[in-house]
């Protein structure tokens, strides 16, 4: 049973969730990489798993935000993200797997080889995917086919903005903190010092510090920017922190009424190099890391930029005695057969660009 409503039972009336994750999903130690790096434990938390067919931790938040478009009996989802976005991608796969057409809204970004494969991806499950130059133009479009789509079918689009992140979608991290937690007491690990996450749109954090907050453990939280400051703020931050404790006080007056403090947030700034999807010197040398010694597969726009973050600081020694766990994003999962027999010439002519273009220097062809 989902750990949130274990805890809160009358939250289960009145938040709307569709289970689609495999959970828990697994903590495992790193003795290898912990041995190099001098920690007192390294753990990693498998979210790459969070499904058999494309996991990762935008699994989680589909979860409450797919769970209330079917509740709400809509037929389409629209969401966005950058062309390669894991998000999109994400939602195409487990939207069409609950019969809900989904519409992807994109933005240009760098150039990669995941960027290929998460657009054949969508494409393969249908996802109609739209391209734009301009945010203004994305947006009259969205509203064009919110209208269009209303008209038609008599039901407007259900709204996921950008990475799955609302109130709603970060509930699924204030769940996988307290999985944590009930992983923590069933002594599968003892509790971390710290936690570090590449930060995005910030719903995996913020729904993390609420979690942790919630059942009073004290683990930092180690938030990794990926993202430049226009994407998340600390203002936007501390909203989306306040809103969601809102919710779910709202619909269990029992949470505990937890306040916002910055200094529950420090967000590492380093490790983003030229802005978001570029890879870095860094975060590659991280992936070999933590594959060489950990057998992880990170990559280079998120989980490795964390991971970057995390080898520099033990070997500065802000980590020296410390027990630390990283939470694995990514999906892991090869949905190579899938995309086997999908022609890139048959997207929108829009994306052929990423297919003709070469990819970025540092990108490794994974
Ligand atoms: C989206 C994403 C993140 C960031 O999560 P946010 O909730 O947007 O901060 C981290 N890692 C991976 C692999 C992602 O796809």
């Amino acid at each position: 049973m989902t750990a949130l409503f274990r805890a809160y039972p009358d939250l289960e009336k009145k938040v709307h969730h569709h289970p689609l994750c495999d959970l828990p999903t697994p903590v495992e130690p790193l003795p290898d990489l912990q041995a190099e790096l001098e920690l007192d434990g390294l753990y990693v938390k498998r979210d790459d798993q969070t499904h058999a067919v494309y996991g990762g931790n935008k699994v989680r938040k589909l979860e409450f935000t797919l769970g209330e478009a079917l509740r709400f009996r809509h037929n389409t989802v629209i969401t966005f993200g950058f062309a390669g976005s894991n998000h999109a991608t994400a939602t195409a796969v487990h939207a069409s797997r609950l019969n809900l057409t989904c519409l992807s809204m994109l933005l240009p970004q760098p150039n990669a080889t995941y960027v290929r494969r998460n657009l054949l991806l969508s494409h393969a499950h249908n996802a109609q995917l739209q391209v734009f130059t301009k945010k203004f133009h994305l947006s009259l479009a969205t509203l064009k086919e919110s209208l269009k789509r209303g008209f038609k079918t008599g039901k407007t689009p259900y709204i996921i903005p950008p990475g799955g992140t609302s109130p709603i979608g970060a509930l699924g991290f204030v769940n996988a903190a307290l999985e944590l937690k009930d992983q923590i007491d069933a002594g599968v690990l003892p509790p971390p010092d710290r936690i570090y996450v590449p930060l995005g749109t910030a719903g995996t954090s913020v729904g993390l510090l609420i979690g942790l907050k919630s059942v009073g453990l004290e683990t930092r939280l180690v938030p990794v920017r990926v993202v430049p400051r226009d994407f998340a703020n600390l203002g936007g931050i501390a909203r989306l922190f306040r809103e969601t404790v809102a919710f779910l006080r709202s619909k269990d007056p029992s949470f505990p009424k937890l306040v916002w403090c910055a200094d529950d947030f420090r967000i590492e700034d380093g490790f983003l190099g030229d802005g978001y999807a570029h890879f870095t010197e860094a975060g590659m040398a991280a992936m070999d890391m933590a594959r060489a010694l950990g057998g992880l597969h990170l990559d280079g726009s998120y989980s490795g930029k964390a991971m970057a973050a995390l080898v520099a600081h033990s070997r500065a020694g802000v980590l020296k005695g410390r027990r630390v766990l990283f939470w694995n994003t990514l999906n892991s999962r090869d949905f190579s057969p899938l995309i086997e027999n999908v022609d890139a010439a048959s997207l929108p002519s829009s994306l052929h660009e990423y297919f003709l273009q070469p990819v970025q220097r540092l990108d490794r062809g994974d």
